[in-house]
């Protein structure tokens, strides 16, 4: 059959641009060991409290889960101390976007405002929709311009996205900003928190808008279990929005987006003390680590409060992202969030970020032979 027509938003829609896989490079180059500090996994895989619950839970895998995820939800408001009401589970949190997007941003009317470069889940997802995306450039030192980002709102703006940490800088606010924001914002307009990576900001309080949810009415707060608690391939992440809102998101939502292997996983995983302290100890001496070892090696290093780095190194950007392939290590360009020279690391564990640098120092070595 020959193409029929297809909705507009189609014509030239350009996807998501994702982290080279493991199995990807290990076949292009034919190596054995490959590492990935691409996509801002956690360095210490899967909790094992977890695996075993997953194990156990495995039986059940041919059972529907229950629609909603209601135990999920519950078990987070207790956890996050919101009203369960008020918290909607997803299949990761870029589900919880998407949702948004549909239910509150009318096509071909509304707009939807984001910092630039941003997290490009926002862009895709409201081009799909058929909503205008707007976006105002950071500051030069990446911290965030709230007046140009104020002065792209107006009584159609449906939502705002703030990504805090931010990806791919590293930059965070004080959640006394955010707050101050929502208040300036036009009447309608939602601010979108998202805090994939506050666990990893310190000290968490000042950063998280979480205390200040249910005082801040157009707030939604948007967090995941990919990063801090080990699970992006099993797909979790959770919005907590005022109850009106929760309400609209699950009459839409696809009732069984959250499967029951995810649903029991996260259940096990907010109990996991040990592996949440462990991870925040890990990425934070590493976080450490990295710096020094890249700045020693000539490269500029954005400060970072989360789980990955930004830096511009002393050479061809696109080249060391390359070189670095041929030997086994995966990290992540920057050319698709339109920053060309730059590059972002994930941080790994002891192992990986020693190797990472090795080979850094490598290719940075034999650039400056040839050159
Ligand atoms: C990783 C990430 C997410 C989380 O996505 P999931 O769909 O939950 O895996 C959300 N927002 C940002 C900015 C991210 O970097």
């Amino acid at each position: 059959m020959t193409k029929v027509p297809v909705r507009p938003e189609m014509e030239g829609f350009k996807p998501y641009s994702p982290g080279l896989s493991i199995d990807e490079i290990r076949k292009r180059y034919g190596l054995s060991r490959v590492i990935k500090m691409a996509s801002n996994e956690n360095p210490l895989g899967t909790s094992p409290v977890v695996q075993a619950r997953l194990n156990g839970t495995s039986p059940l895998a041919f059972r529907y889960a229950q629609a909603g995820s209601p135990a999920l939800s519950e078990a987070l408001g207790a956890h996050l101390g919101v009203p369960s009401a008020c918290v909607v589970a997803g299949n990761g949190s870029d589900e919880i976007i998407d949702l948004l997007l549909r239910v509150v941003a009318r096509p071909g009317v509304d707009n939807v405002v984001a910092f630039k470069p941003c997290f490009s889940i926002y862009d895709v997802q409201s081009r799909l929709c058929g909503v205008e995306f707007r976006q105002a450039p950071l500051n030069e030192d990446f911290s965030f311009p709230f007046e140009s980002l104020l002065s792209l709102t107006d009584d159609n703006t449906a939502l705002v996205f703030v990504t805090n940490p931010d990806n791919p800088s590293g930059h965070a606010c004080k959640a006394a900003e955010l707050v101050e924001l929502a208040a300036k914002l036009p009447s309608r307009a939602l601010l979108v928190v998202d805090e994939a990576y506050i666990d990893f900001a310190e000290p968490l309080e000042e950063y998280s808008m979480l205390r200040h949810f249910g005082r801040v009415p157009n707030l939604v707060i948007l967090r995941t279990f990919s990063k801090m608690y080990g699970l992006a391939g099993l797909r979790l992440g959770y919005g907590v929005m005022p109850e009106w809102l929760a309400d609209l998101l699950l009459r839409v939502k696809l009732p069984f987006s959250v499967n029951i292997l995810a649903e029991q996983a996260g259940l096990a995983a907010l109990e996991d003390d040990i592996f949440v302290a462990e991870t925040l100890r890990v990425v934070r001496e590493g976080r450490e680590a990295l710096t020094r070892g890249l700045t020693a090696l000539g490269c500029t290093v954005w400060p970072s409060q989360a789980n990955f780095l930004m830096f511009d190194p002393p050479m061809d950007a696109r080249a060391l992202f390359e070189e670095l392939l041929r030997r086994g290590v995966i990290i992540r360009p920057l050319a698709s969030y339109g920053m060309p020279g730059k590059l972002r690391v994930s941080i790994g564990n002891e192992d990986e970020n020693r190797e990472f640098l090795e080979k850094t120092a490598e290719v940075l070595r034999d650039n400056h032979r040839h050159s």
